[in-house]
C-alpha cells in the first residue's frame, strides 16, 4: 500500500514566507512524486486523464482561470455555447476572429505532454483521455487512435448541417481572405470547430472508450483537471470500483482527492518526468 501523501496547494504554497515551511512543503512533495512514480512503476494498465494543467506550461491559459478568456472577457463563454452562436451570426463573426488568435496555433507541448509519449512507448498506457481541444498530445507524438480528446478538437472544422469535418485551418484561411462567418462549402451550413459546445452532447463512442478504459485499468492517473465537468470525471469512481489505483496530479483541490493513493500538487511539467520517464 502506498502512503497517501497530500502537500497542500499551490495557493498556500505561494502564500508562505518562513523559508522552513516551504522547505517542509517541498520535501512533502518530494514525498509524493517518489509515491507516484513508484505506484506507476508496479502498474501494467494505465489510463491518463488530462486536463487544462498539462497545457498552461505550453502558454495556454486555462479560460476559466485568472488570465482566462472567459475571465477577460465575459462575452467569449457565448462563442462556445451552440444556442448563441447558432442565433447570432455577430457571436460567430467575433468567435472567428478568437479563433485567428487562439494561443494552441504557436504553442509547443511541454515536457508533460513529452513524458506521456515516453509512457505511451514503455506498452502501459492503456489510453489517454483529454478534456483538452489544443491537440497537444497528438503534436508531442502520442498515437491519436490511442488519445481521446472528449471536448474535441479546435484543430478541425464541423458543419452543423451536413456534419462535413475539415482542416480549422482551411476555414482560418478563409477568414483572414475576408469572409467574416464562413458557410459550408458543401451545404452552406454554419460552420463551427469541431469542439464540444455547450449545449452539445459528447460523443458516446468517446465515452464508451474512455469509460471501458477506466474499468479495464490497474491505475488511473488524472493530471491537471480539476474533475468537476462530468461525465468524464465519472472515470475515476467507475475505476475505484473495478479496483484500479488512482493518482491525482493537480495544483488545486478536487473532489477525488481523499480517494487516491497519491495526491501531488507540483508543477505538471516538472513532476510527469519523473513519474514516466
Ligand atoms: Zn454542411
Amino acid at each position: 500500500m502506498v502512503d497517501r501523501v497530500s502537500t497542500g496547494t499551490n495557493r498556500s504554497l505561494d502564500a508562505v514566507q518562513q523559508p522552513c515551511v516551504r522547505d517542509r512543503l517541498e520535501r512533502m512533495d518530494l514525498e509524493a512524486t517518489g509515491s507516484a512514480a513508484a505506484l506507476v512503476d508496479s502498474s501494467r494498465r494505465i489510463v491518463v486523464l488530462t486536463g487544462a494543467g498539462v497545457s498552461t506550461d505550453s502558454g495556454i491559459p486555462d479560460f476559466r482561470g485568472p488570465d482566462g478568456l472567459w475571465t477577460r472577457d465575459p462575452d467569449a463563454e457565448k462563442y462556445s455555447s451552440i444556442a448563441y452562436y447558432l442565433a447570432d451570426p455577430e457571436i460567430r463573426r467575433r468567435a472567428w476572429q478568437h479563433r485567428l488568435t487562439n494561443p494552441a496555433w504557436t504553442a509547443t507541448p511541454n515536457p508533460g505532454h513529452d513524458a506521456l509519449v515516453d509512457l505511451e512507448r514503455s506498452g502501459r498506457l492503456e489510453l489517454l483521455v483529454t478534456q483538452n481541444i489544443d491537440g497537444l498530445h497528438v503534436r508531442a507524438g502520442n498515437d491519436p487512435s490511442g488519445v481521446v480528446e472528449v471536448h474535441g478538437t479546435i484543430r478541425s472544422a464541423r458543419c452543423v448541417s451536413c456534419d462535413w469535418r475539415g482542416p480549422m485551418a482551411d476555414v482560418l484561411d478563409r477568414v483572414r481572405a475576408g469572409e467574416p462567418d464562413p458557410s459550408c462549402e458543401v451545404c452552406g451550413g454554419v460552420v463551427k470547430s469541431a469542439t464540444v459546445f455547450f449545449g452539445e452532447s459528447l460523443d458516446p463512442e468517446d465515452l464508451r472508450r474512455s469509460f471501458d478504459a477506466a474499468a479495464r485499468c490497474d491505475l488511473l492517473v488524472c493530471i491537471g483537471t480539476s474533475l468537476q465537468v462530468y461525465p468524464v470525471a465519472d472515470m475515476v469512481p467507475t475505476a475505484l470500483r473495478s479496483g484500479a489505483r488512482l493518482i491525482i496530479v493537480n495544483a488545486e483541490v478536487t473532489p477525488y482527492d481523499d480517494a487516491a493513493d497519491v495526491v501531488v500538487r507540483g508543477s505538471i511539467s516538472e513532476v510527469l518526468p519523473k513519474l514516466f520517464a
